[in-house]
């Protein structure tokens, strides 16, 4: 330790340097932001999320999805093995007859409840047709005020694959704002109504402004790696 450090006050002094230099930083930068200006100075260090966003790491768990098979029809053949694997026990699964007599199985009902779920991906782990994925690149949704608003059903979980596959990773991302923004117009706006969504104001949306995601691989390996069956 050297003699300052053993004096505590001069360390001290000098961490509330650093504390007010980056406060007073922040607050005028935060200041001419609202005037309009220094707008491509950044006024706080962290992200601002969702507006913001930093590029997601190939192996990102977000919301599970469900996979299709060509044809569109889900592929998951409700053996409950994501279901029995699940430590949180939060998928729920109704088994149907297909009609396809070469088929055996598919699952009438399908889903997942979003607020018991730990994101462990034991599911995916356990699958073994990949038919359900995680590779979605989008957080959790918030869907409602009511717990049964947090079950994503398999309409919903299979969207997510239809989502991928027309408009790739950022296209789940950009209906999730979507869907917050129209939120937002229903309930906050009618309450305040100086607030604007982002679809009503001028300027882009800031996430149109961020690094993009790299490119999706191939949607569908399991197909691929049998030979399209
Ligand atoms: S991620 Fe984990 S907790 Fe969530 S549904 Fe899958 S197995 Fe269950
Ligand atoms: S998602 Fe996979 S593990 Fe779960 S029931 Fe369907 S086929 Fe079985």
């Amino acid at each position: 330790m050297t003699l300052s450090e053993r004096l505590y006050l001069p360390e001290i002094l000098n961490g509330m340097l650093v504390t007010n230099y980056h406060f007073f930083r922040n607050l005028s930068l935060h200041l001419a932001h609202m005037m309009g200006l220094a707008r491509n100075r950044r006024a706080a260090t962290t992200v601002q999320y969702p507006e913001e966003r930093k590029p997601y790491s190939d192996g990102y768990r977000g919301s599970h999805r469900l996979t299709l098979k060509p044809d569109g029809s889900v592929r998951c053949t409700s053996c409950f093995l994501c279901a029995t694997a699940c430590p949180a026990q939060c998928i729920y699964i109704e088994a149907g007859e297909h009609p396809d007599p070469r088929v055996e199985k598919f699952p009438l009902r399908y889903e997942i409840d979003t607020l018991r779920c730990i994101y462990c991906g034991f599911c995916v782990e356990a699958c073994p047709c990949d038919a359900i994925r995680m590779d979605t690149y989008v957080h959790p949704r918030i869907w409602g005020f009511d717990r049964k608003d947090f079950i994503e059903t398999k309409e919903v979980l299979m969207h997510r694959s239809q989502v991928l596959e027309q408009k790739g990773r950022e296209g789940n991302m950009r209906e999730m704002l979507d869907w917050y923004d129209e939120q937002a117009r229903q309930v906050y706006v009618p309450l305040r109504p100086e607030l604007k969504t982002w679809t009503e104001r001028d300027e882009p949306h800031p996430w149109d402004q961020q690094p993009q995601p790299r490119a999706i691989p191939a949607l569908d390996r399991h197909h691929q790696h049998n030979g399209g069956q």
